[in-house]
């Protein structure tokens, strides 16, 4: 028997339908953000159908950014959102995916946990995941757990969820539970009007698993006409004034206001018995979104360019800047890999005001990277290097101002003469390639009087997250100080350098961590170094 549920904790199941790509993360995040607004805790819970045990080792353009918590935990990113929404701090349970379940599975079969039975997926998978589900509300004392099924209903891989949520409603009780199905609105160019029949039709794909939904958002380019939710409301059984309009919208920040619009915290109130709506912070943020009146462009130096979410935390932490300086920043992504001299940067540069080299893995595109920084260097660019861009940073620096031909890292080129950038030595002898790197929050200690300290508020020690197998060689610290770069924040046993930048008299903003700053940046506090990037790119 799965574990009981604490009799007033209330669950809200979300599926998907008709499309994949709907933000269902994003509505389930505005949906739980309402619900924080009373001081109610609200627990996120994804559910992955894929077989990998986690995003880790997947390519980001194919599946976009791979998040990575303070506990080490690599996951969808969907938490993403989910962080910067509902103001916690996830954890890497929180993120179910099959290849858990099944690997928990079989290690309970193989401890004997199932003597003498045949195990099934249901029910044993199904209990499985409930008991997941159940032990996470409990372990985290949640008011509220916000279950997130994957993909759209019918898919194969995500049956075993969306049964086990099915089931939960007569474990928890009908007025514990509220099930909202995400689906999508076309609005056929021949006929320019509002087409409910996938909707319909995936509802019924839903009933006949046993979920019948309570809330339905339709996802939409226009707020859905009375004439639609009417039809809605008869052919799905929900009520009119629960199917809401999921509006496109031009910031995902603007959601927990539209939503609030179309009337959620009524449906919420009277189906759950819970208080919710719109933070005045968060409103007092969104007005700001309109009232943009200087403007600059950043460009994302990097090479997984051809999806958008393969940044999607850098992207974030420059709209929390923009919302909180009321400052426009457009985004360029910029590929690397053509680019052979710092003059070729500087004709792709063009009208760019600020430069940022994210993370990465592999050799593809570091040299024209490395030109970029160059470029960024000379010509006085606000830069912001992030992991790998930090690294090249310092191949960068090594080459040109320290005079070290072909320094580079030994993940890019195995033969350097000028090792600058090696492996850890804790990195040296892993085989395994999933959650392996170094992972998650590490406290770095911060050097008084530099950039970065200004930026932190004046902190002596601040915690950053990471995803890396390689640093900067400390055979080459001393040469690399000696030559004018600041080593602004090292690990506490001080052989890993965390932060760079240069002396403000020498350059804007020429700054890089071997830490993630993106992840925990949020709409209400943004990361301190994008912060900085942003205001040195306003500056003359
Ligand atoms: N590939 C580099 C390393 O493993 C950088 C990783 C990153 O940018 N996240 O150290």
């Amino acid at each position: 028997m799965p574990v009981k549920n604490k009799t007033d904790r209330k669950f809200i199941v979300v599926t998907g339908g008709v499309l994949s790509g709907l933000g269902k993360g994003v509505a389930a995040a505005s949906i739980g953000n309402l619900i924080t607004k009373a001081g109610l805790k609200v627990i996120p819970i994804k559910c992955d159908g894929y077989l990998n045990v986690d995003p880790g080792t997947m390519n980001p353009v194919e599946h976009g950014e791979v998040f990575v918590l303070d506990d080490g935990g690599e996951v969808d990113m969907d938490f993403g959102h989910y962080e910067r929404f509902l103001n916690v701090t996830c954890k890497f349970k929180w993120n179910l995916t099959m290849g858990k379940v099944y690997e928990s599975i079989r290690k309970k079969e193989r401890r004997g946990d199932y003597l003498g039975k045949t195990v099934q997926l249901i029910p044993h998978v199904s209990d499985l995941i409930k008991e997941w589900f159940f032990e996470i509300g409990k372990e985290e004392n949640a008011d509220v757990v916000m279950i997130e099924v994957g993909g759209t209903v019918g898919d194969i891989e995500n049956e075993l969820y969306i049964e086990a949520c099915r089931q939960l409603k007569r474990n928890v009780g009908e007025e514990n539970i509220l099930y909202i199905h995400l689906t999508y609105i076309p609005i056929p160019g021949h006929v320019g009007e509002q087409k409910s029949k996938p909707t319909q039709q995936s509802v019924a794909l839903l009933r006949e698993r046993g979920i019948e939904p309570d809330v339905i958002i339709g996802r939409c380019s226009e707020y859905l006409d009375e004439k639609i939710k009417k039809k809605i409301s008869t052919f799905c059984g929900v009520d009119e004034k629960a199917v809401i309009t999921g509006i496109d919208v031009d910031s995902v920040y603007k959601l927990p206001l539209s939503f609030s619009k179309e009337g959620i915290n009524d449906i919420i109130k009277k189906e759950l018995g819970i208080e919710s709506g719109v933070k005045p912070e968060w409103k007092k943020l969104v007005d700001n979104l309109s009232k943009l009146d200087k403007e600059v462009t950043v460009a994302i130096c990097g090479k997984y360019t051809e999806l958008d979410d393969s940044y999607a935390s850098i992207v974030e932490a420059l709209k929390h800047c923009s919302a909180n300086l009321k400052v426009k920043v457009n985004v360029k992504m910029v590929e690397t890999t053509d680019i052979n001299s710092p003059a070729d940067a500087k004709k792709l540069l063009k009208g760019i005001s600020g430069v940022i080299v994210p993370g990465g893995f592999g050799s593809r595109g570091t040299e024209g990277k490395i030109k970029v920084i160059q470029y960024c260097r000379e010509s006085n660019i606000p830069f912001l290097g992030i992991c790998l861009g930090l690294q090249l940073a310092v191949a960068e620096f090594a080459r040109n101002v320290c005079g070290l031909k072909g320094a580079n890292s030994t993940e890019l080129d195995s033969k350097t003469k000028h090792p600058v950038v090696d492996i850890l030595p804790e990195q040296k002898n892993i085989k395994d390639k999933g959650g392996t790197m170094r992972l998650g929050a590490y406290p770095a200690l911060i050097k008084p009087n530099t950039l970065i300290w200004e930026l932190y508020g004046k902190q002596k020690e601040v915690s950053e997250r990471h995803r890396h197998r390689y640093e900067v060689n400390p055979e080459y610290h001393d040469i690399l100080l000696k030559n004018g770069l600041i080593f602004s924040g090292m690990s506490p046993d001080r052989k890993l350098v965390e932060f760079f930048e240069l002396p403000k008299n020498k350059h804007k903003y020429f700054v890089g961590t071997q830490a993630h700053p993106e992840l925990k940046s949020r709409f209400e506090k943004p990361a301190p170094l994008f912060y900085g990037l942003v205001k040195a790119c306003l500056e003359k």
